[in-house]
């Protein structure tokens, strides 16, 4: 019996043990989740008192979540809205196996900021319309959803590989300060499981993370408007100097890069002194605001009007040239002048205007010019705009580079789709300050000439440029003219384009017909192409011209003597050089004594004999070196 009783309980105490320790193990993991959740809560907790930027606090969340709660994947998903309507953005995501799988199996893909769009019955639309957490183990259709673009069997594939066994949407609405306004709905906590069930602790802990998330995004909004606060003048309302200083030299850095202009208004209150000198400093007070109200009315939502200083202000207009910015400065003082004040009456302003790339190409110049233009309309008698006088040249390259984007971007010629990019990117990306900026173009247009003719050498373009340049320079041509010269070679030849390639590659003589479709059309397709571009207007007579012999026998205008241009004389000339020297389908190169011989033969003729004599010289001395 003894034996008996201690056998049980020797059984029991064994059972009893085993139980004990189940509920250790057990406990141990409910303490070091509770544990986690605390670090977690903390981490975050932290990154919510510093001035972290909202971005960080959802990465912070969704890792995580993932790492110590041991979820498959987790996304922050914001709503937005656009013209279109509303959609959903994946602003955050844990760094999961599931995110590896589709961005793996599309390089396209990224699942930050990817796009889904807005579908009623969805569970992320579901959530923040009921207010209420979903959960789903349809996991494969909603998947398929967030990443509709690749298969179904992909998705399925993905699920099973990494377990996922359902979803739980939990909404976040952003709380407004001022009591009386509603919450906004601002996105959705998304989680995926590996398991299929989903316990109410499981949602409330969820919950608690998606509040946290609610906190950060409230406390964001938060920031935003005092940030806003620094960078307005609490008298006007309007930005500060500090904004308008950043934004300019943003807006300039932006041009350059662009090659877009923009504008700056300089405006100043006429005969404040007098005011604040009658009716005292309130009603100078008084006009300033009112000054201010007007700028605010009239600015466009991009425009940055600010205030300089007492009563200066300068309105920034990206994106305006001068032209543009004429008529808002315009609008701007009639305004001004319209508008009566209490006791003082209407008040004036003086304004001056100043372009970024036309007038100036630095910022502090550029505020210079701006405020010597409104100077001088003081000096004119107030109450009125002026444009700065002053044109800096724009350098060549620009414009060349603005040019060849416009051709390229507006499609006025047909270029192969697969070149364009490339060039495109190329020129936007060069700034003229690079040295590099001019091998960019000589090989743009290179890479132009060869898609219609594929003789052309690479290479051709710079040195024609250059000889050209010499010649230019040995006939005494000013600075700018050489520019625009330059501009001109680059573009001369654009109108070829039009002419079918094998006739640049037929091998027998060409017919008339041919000659004429090579004579005349080109010149007159390039004056058609460049038409529409404004920048160089002044370029577009000597190309029209630089098939017009100095005798008067050439096309298509007939024009002789000093009625072509020089520079259209020297691009004839450097381009005749040029076909000479090189092998043509239907004959041999000329060696350089015979290429001289024939130049000369055409003095008097198609050039000048001045022309010939500086160039031969040139051309004898070129080869050598
Ligand atoms: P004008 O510009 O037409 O040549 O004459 P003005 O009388 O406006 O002369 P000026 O621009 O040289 O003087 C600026 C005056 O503006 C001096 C200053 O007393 C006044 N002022 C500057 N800031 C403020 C301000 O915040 N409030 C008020 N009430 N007056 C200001
Ligand atoms: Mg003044």
């Amino acid at each position: 019996m003894d034996n008996n009783i201690s056998s049980i309980s020797a059984m029991d105490v064994y059972k009893r043990n085993i139980e004990l320790e189940n509920e250790i193990k057990s406990k141990t993991e409910e303490l070091n989740k509770a544990n986690n959740t605390m670090l977690t809560m903390s981490s975050i907790w932290e990154m919510m008192n510093s001035s972290e930027p909202l971005a960080n606090v959802m990465d912070t969340i969704v890792n995580s979540l993932q790492d110590h709660m041991g979820y498959v994947n987790t996304l922050v998903l914001t709503k937005e809205l656009d013209e279109n309507g509303s959609y959903f953005i994946v602003k955050s995501h844990s760094e999961s196996e599931i995110v590896k799988k589709f961005e793996e199996k599309d390089p396209l893909i990224k699942v930050k900021d990817y796009h889904i769009q807005y579908n009623e019955n969805f569970i992320l639309a579901n959530a923040l319309k009921e207010r209420k957490i979903q959960s789903s183990t349809d996991i494969k259709n909603i998947l398929h959803g967030l990443m509709s673009t690749l298969s179904y069997e992909f998705v399925q594939e993905v699920v099973r590989a990494t377990k996922s066994q359902s979803v739980i949407v939990v909404p976040i609405y952003r709380k407004q300060h001022e009591s009386f306004k509603a919450d906004q709905e601002f996105g959705c906590l998304m989680v995926f499981s590996s398991r299929s069930d989903v316990t109410p602790k499981e949602m409330n802990f969820l919950t608690v993370f998606a509040n946290q998330i609610e906190l950060a995004v409230t406390i964001a909004a938060l920031f935003e408007e005092v940030r806003k606060q620094a960078v307005t003048d609490p008298l006007t309302g309007l930005y500060n100097r500090r904004y308008f200083e950043e934004n300019i030299n943003r807006e300039a850095e932006r041009a350059l890069r662009l090659g877009q202009p923009f504008s700056l208004v300089s405006l100043d209150l006429d005969h404040l002194k007098t005011i604040n000198d009658t009716y005292g400093h309130q009603y100078g007070d008084v006009a300033i605001k009112t000054i201010s109200d007007v700028l605010k009315q009239k600015a466009r939502s991009i425009d940055i009007p600010a205030r300089i200083g007492g009563e200066e202000f300068n309105v920034l207009l990206p994106g305006v040239d001068s032209c543009g910015a004429m008529m808002a400065a315009e609008r701007i003082r009639a305004a001004i002048e319209a508008t009566p004040l209490e006791k003082i009456g209407n008040v004036t302003a003086s304004i001056g205007v100043a372009t970024f790339l036309e007038h100036s190409r630095n910022v502090f110049e550029l505020t210079e010019l701006a405020d010597q233009a409104m100077y001088q309309a003081k000096i004119n008698g107030r109450n009125q705009v002026k444009l700065t006088k002053k044109t800096k040249e724009v350098n060549w390259q620009r414009i060349a580079i603005n040019a060849f984007l416009d051709i390229i971007s507006k499609q006025r010629v047909q270029i192969p789709e697969e070149i364009a990019g490339d060039i495109t990117t190329r020129l936007s990306s060069v700034s003229t300050q690079d040295k590099e900026a001019k091998e960019v173009i000589y090989s743009v247009v290179d890479i132009i000439t060869q898609s219609y003719n594929s003789t052309y050498q690479s290479g051709f373009t710079k040195s024609k440029l250059m000889l050209a340049v010499k010649l230019a320079k040995a006939m005494q041509m000013k600075n700018n003219e050489i520019d625009k010269l330059k501009i001109a070679i680059l573009l001369y030849d654009i109108g070829n384009i039009m002419i079918p390639e094998k006739i640049f590659k037929k091998e027998d003589a060409l017919t008339e017909e041919e000659k004429e479709l090579i004579k005349t059309h080109p010149v007159i397709a390039a004056r058609d192409i460049l038409k529409p571009i404004s920048s160089i207007q002044d370029i577009i007579p000597i190309i029209e011209k630089h098939h017009e012999n100095w005798d008067g026998s050439g096309y298509p205008g007939k024009a002789s003597g000093k009625d072509i241009p020089l520079a259209s004389q020297i691009i004839l000339l450097v381009d005749a050089y040029y076909a000479l020297t090189q092998d043509r389908p239907y004959r041999k190169a000329f060696d350089i004594d015979k290429t001289v011989d024939i130049i000369q033969q055409g003095a008097g003729i198609k050039w000048s004999q001045e022309l010939v004599d500086k160039f031969v010289p040139l051309v004898k001395h070129y080869d050598a070196d």
